[in-house]
């Protein structure tokens, strides 16, 4: 796929937009698209591993524009009465959601959702629930690394990790093997470990100074407050669980990862007295969620949950496994649309690699 991405992207999918074929293959959906925030004004893109889990402004307004002109957003709502088996969905219906609760879901996306008159359905930590703002772990981890001199070591036993990193793509793969482990563990121990890897790393103690004290940054990097977070629900927005702490859970044990999903959905619930009944599963990936996790879910009593890969109409149905669009930065508005249309999902399927099958299996 990855030899055969560059001409879709530039000629087939291009193409095939601009002659509105996309939309012939909708209408087995819905369809749904995730974000993870959008690129503050003023931001410049330093990682583009990172960074283009957002999407830029301008973007988001063209991608709404052409959902809003070629097919049916519906309400989080229309999609829960669906879930639930009360009522059908119109032809190409798409439904938006967005993960993680960063500041710009208030600052960028909130306010031009409301100005075309959609809805959006946000996922949001126990973070998004604190009267201050602060930065998910798993990104100040990254961060940190990224801030460490050049060549680091670390040596942590109780995580197995005995390793040394040099330059960023080391330290990336550094960075996910401690997401791995860090995983396994509760925030408050999870902290403490995150201490000991930036001793280890020799990174001055008031190194986020920089990050919190730089408005961009600040929009950039941190999560919504219980302020902002209500204010979401007030612009007409609905509100999901994304966990409390946002670890991998299918490294966590079964209590952990049952707290981890059944207790995101009571304090979401009692923190903004609102049903909360959908669920994101953090990182989302295939290997971050399984069977025992999918159970959990559904015994927890929530109405459906989603997943972060595959997406598109057309894509498989589990209500508690539901495949998304994950929108980046670097697409293109066509690759979007082929994205959307499910095309790039089943051209990925049927030439170049099986998609995983959790979804199918559930
Ligand atoms: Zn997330």
């Amino acid at each position: 796929m990855r030899l055969a991405s560059p001409i879709l992207k530039r000629f087939i999918y291009p193409a095939l937009a601009k002659t509105g074929q996309l939309r012939h293959r909708s209408g087995a959906g819905p369809a749904i698209v995730t974000y993870h925030g959008v690129l503050p004004r003023g931001y410049v893109v330093r990682d583009r591993n990172a960074d283009w889990s957002m999407v830029r402004p301008e973007s988001l307004r063209q991608q709404l524009g052409l959902l809003k002109k070629h097919y049916r957003i519906i309400t989080p709502g229309q999609f829960l009465a669906w879930c639930e088996g009360e009522t059908d969905l119109p032809p190409n219906s798409v439904l938006i959601t967005c993960d993680d609760g960063m500041q710009t879901a208030v600052t960028e996306m909130m306010p031009l959702l409301a100005d075309m008159n959609l809805s959006g359905l946000f996922f949001v930590t126990e973070q998004a629930l604190l009267n201050q703002a602060s930065m998910l772990w798993h990104e100040e981890l990254y961060l940190m690394l990224l801030t460490a001199p050049e060549r680091i070591s670390l040596h942590l036993p109780s995580l197995g990790i005995d390793e040394y990193a040099s330059g960023r793509m080391e330290k990336r793969d550094l960075w996910w093997k401690l997401i791995h482990e860090l995983s396994k563990f509760e925030s408050v121990q999870r902290s403490r470990l995150i201490d000991i890897v930036s001793w280890q790393i020799h990174v001055k103690p008031n190194w986020k100074d920089a990050y919190a004290e730089d408005p961009v940054l600040q929009s950039r990097f941190f999560t919504l407050n219980l302020q902002e977070t209500r204010a979401l629900l007030e612009a007409g927005m609905s509100i999901g669980a994304h966990s409390l702490s946002h670890p991998i859970l299918s490294q966590a044990s079964s209590d952990l990862a049952w707290r981890e999903i059944a207790e995101s959905k009571h304090r979401i619930e009692q923190a903004l007295r609102s049903r909360v009944w959908a669920m994101a599963y953090p990182f989302g990936d295939i290997g971050s969620v399984g069977l025992r996790e999918v159970g959990m879910v559904e015994r927890a009593g929530y109405s459906c949950a989603f997943v972060n890969f595959g997406g598109g109409f057309g894509a498989p149905q589990n209500i508690f496994a539901m495949q998304r669009v994950h929108v980046t930065g670097d697409m293109s508005l066509s690759e979007f649309e082929a994205h959307v249309s499910g095309l790039h999902r089943s051209l990925r399927q049927r030439f170049f690699q099986k998609l995983p099958t959790l979804a199918a299996a559930a």
